[in-house]
């Protein structure tokens, strides 16, 4: 079983359409790790081609503000802006979609030893970016592998025993499509983040996915470059702060 493992769209139609063409025909399912909408300009677009595509989908924060299941008062003026930008923006069918998805974590069926979460698997809104953080998810679950998202960084942490590990994947350039594979060894538990397909925040522009393979035994992390120039002119023309658009250039 292949899982293309997508996760932090936020509204980014050209990134997304990046990943699904540069990812066609190498998975057998689905899977979002939440914040499809919030930041981007492209927020009906983007829940119309997840909507059928996803099998298992997990709410992020942002998807929990711009349906109104939460007041965006904890958001940041820029975040606040877009997230009130959205909401009005959504179809009713799309808000009512976002709304009714459910939170992490979540256990895919038939596929043992596998968890998907947006923030950490013991609470959705935290930050797994340090080893500490990392510490009680992998040492309280018992998971293998848990999906997560929320950081916006590819990577993650892995665990064998008394042996912690940070993962960052190493890429040559900063312009062409790439991957890095991570082989999965045995008895080692892993935080897995795909990172970001929509707003990436590790000083790298280029979309980011995760593809994993459970016979191969491997997760392979990817980056592709998209059509930046219109992702940004939409977030303009739409309005939205500035920062949102000037931001995806630098990556962060
Ligand atoms: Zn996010």
């Amino acid at each position: 079983m292949r899982a293309l493992i997508l996760s932090d769209i936020h509204a980014n139609l050209e990134a997304l359409n990046a990943v699904l063409e540069a990812a066609a025909g190498t998975y057998d399912v689905l899977w979002n790790l939440g914040d499809v909408v919030g930041y981007g300009a492209s927020p009906n677009e983007v829940i119309e081609i997840i909507r059928p595509l996803a099998q298992l989908n997990v709410r992020g924060n942002h998807d929990r503000v711009c349906c109104g299941l939460a007041s965006a008062l904890g958001f940041n003026p820029i975040a606040r802006a877009a997230a009130n930008w959205t909401h009005d923006e959504m179809t009713e069918e799309n808000r009512q979609w976002l709304a009714g998805v459910p939170k992490g974590p979540i256990h895919p069926e038939g596929v043992p030893g596998i968890v998907l979460a947006h923030g950490s698997p013991l609470n959705e809104d935290q930050y797994i970016l340090t080893m500490r953080d990392a510490w009680a998810p992998l040492q309280q679950t018992g998971i293998e592998i848990t999906f997560i998202g929320h950081t916006h960084l590819q990577g993650g942490f892995c665990q064998r025993e008394e042996q912690w590990h940070e993962l960052r994947p190493r890429y040559e350039t900063r312009n062409d499509a790439e991957s890095w594979i991570l082989p999965l060894p045995e008895r080692t538990r892993h935080l897995i983040n795909p990172g970001s397909v929509g707003q990436p925040r590790d000083h790298d522009w280029r979309a980011a996915f995760a593809i994993y393979d459970s016979e191969a035994s491997e997760i392979v992390f990817h980056r592709v470059p998209y059509d930046l120039t219109t992702a940004q002119g939409r977030i303009l023309m739409a309005e939205l702060p500035e920062k949102l658009a000037l931001r995806l250039r630098e990556g962060r």
